[in-house]
């Protein structure tokens, strides 16, 4: 049976990814050996390397002034990372979710952090929008892509003060401003590639405000010198997800992947706005993640959820079951997801609809 794999992360990746990945593995390139086993410091990877930042660089049009690094540790490590190389006296988080609370919380262990705004009060079910930026801040930080609560940023905003994003979720679904931006990091395992490898981008001008003593390997300015070579990188999954891009080029770059992500987003919001037994728990349109699309069963049908799952799960659907601080169910569809699936989404919904 063909599965349709909605998973949050790690999820869906091309088909064109999984395939250059296997054939590097047996023979890269026809060097004879594996991407499981060449040097880091070998011509075959140093290319490898330049040709990941390059593709990235160019599929975001990403200015000559900011660095691209692919690191380790996670979107988790950067929530340290980021105050501990920008954070001199005080910096300002945006609460949009639980992403959101865990980095302003490691922000915490370095200076003062102010929450600007916060949409706790509401299950983070939008994203609030009267702040003010507080200019006094070393950096503003945000999330632009909810992926537990299905909310996003879908605009680059001007700020006074470096803006950092986390787009571990949403980064390549649809076209950036990065000069809007003085960061942006996120882990792969969502958009860009499997897990394993962490993207950032950085402006250079943003670094060397602090005075604290920052671990090596921590230190940003250890890894933008040496290309993210200061160590050992995570090969394999730089590869993978190198290939993967090469699949977004081919699709058109994100400009022509944007506008499916669009079309996918809204089928399957059409069908929850239209569903009796389905709602969507992201009810101001504007504020709706083309990424992660959370619903609920109305109130009336709650008791049919674990059916559902089933029934689902009879036809394929994968990684469905929401997150348990939402409930009910999350559809991711990234870039990697074919439309087809999401209409055998759709269809499998409706057909579970006209059974009750
Ligand atoms: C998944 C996710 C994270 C955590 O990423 P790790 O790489 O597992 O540390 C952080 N932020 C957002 C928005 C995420 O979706």
């Amino acid at each position: 049976m063909k599965k349709h794999n909605f998973a949050a992360g790690p999820s869906i990746i091309s088909e064109f990814a999984k395939r250059e990945t296997a054939a590097g593995i047996l023979n890269l390139n026809k060097t004879g050996l594996s991407i499981l086993e060449v040097s880091h410091r070998s011509p075959e990877f140093m290319e490898i390397m330049e040709d990941a930042c390059n593709l990235m660089r160019d599929l975001l049009n990403v200015p000559l002034n900011y660095h691209i690094l692919f690191l380790q540790g996670g979107a988790s490590t950067q929530f340290a990372m980021v105050p501990m190389n920008l954070l001199h006296t005080k910096a300002a988080y945006l609460e949009t979710g639980s992403w959101a609370k865990k980095a302003a919380k490691e922000a915490k262990l370095f200076g003062d952090v102010e929450t600007v705004a916060s949409s706790a009060d509401k299950n983070y079910s939008y994203i609030p929008k009267d702040f003010t930026i507080p200019e006094d801040a070393d950096y503003f930080h945000i999330t632009t892509n909810n992926t537990i609560f299905g909310t996003e940023i879908k605009t680059d905003f001007d700020s006074p003060i470096p803006l950092v994003a986390d787009a571990s979720s949403d980064i390549l679904s649809r076209p950036m401003d990065v000069s809007k931006y003085g960061l942006i990091y996120g882990g792969a395992q969502k958009n860009l590639g499997p897990a394993g490898v962490t993207f950032v981008i950085i402006r250079e001008d943003i670094l060397g405000k602090v005075e604290r003593a920052i671990p090596t390997m921590l230190d940003y300015n250890t890894h933008i010198p040496k290309n993210s070579l200061y160590n050992t990188p995570p090969c394999v999954a730089i590869y993978a997800s190198l290939q993967n891009m090469i699949w977004m080029k081919q699709c058109g770059g994100v400009e022509a992947i944007y506008k499916m992500n669009m079309e996918k987003a809204d089928m399957l919001y059409s069908e929850l706005d239209r569903s009796k037994l389905f709602h969507p728990t992201v009810t101001v349109e504007e504020d709706r993640s083309i990424m992660n699309v959370t619903f609920v069963m109305a109130p009336e049908y709650q008791d049919k959820e674990v059916d559902f799952r089933d029934f689902a799960s009879a036809r394929g659907m994968v990684g469905i079951k929401g997150h348990r601080s939402v409930g009910g169910f999350r559809a991711s569809i990234y870039n990697a997801m074919p439309k087809d699936s999401v209409q055998a989404l759709i269809d499998t919904m409706r057909e579970f609809e006209s059974k009750l």
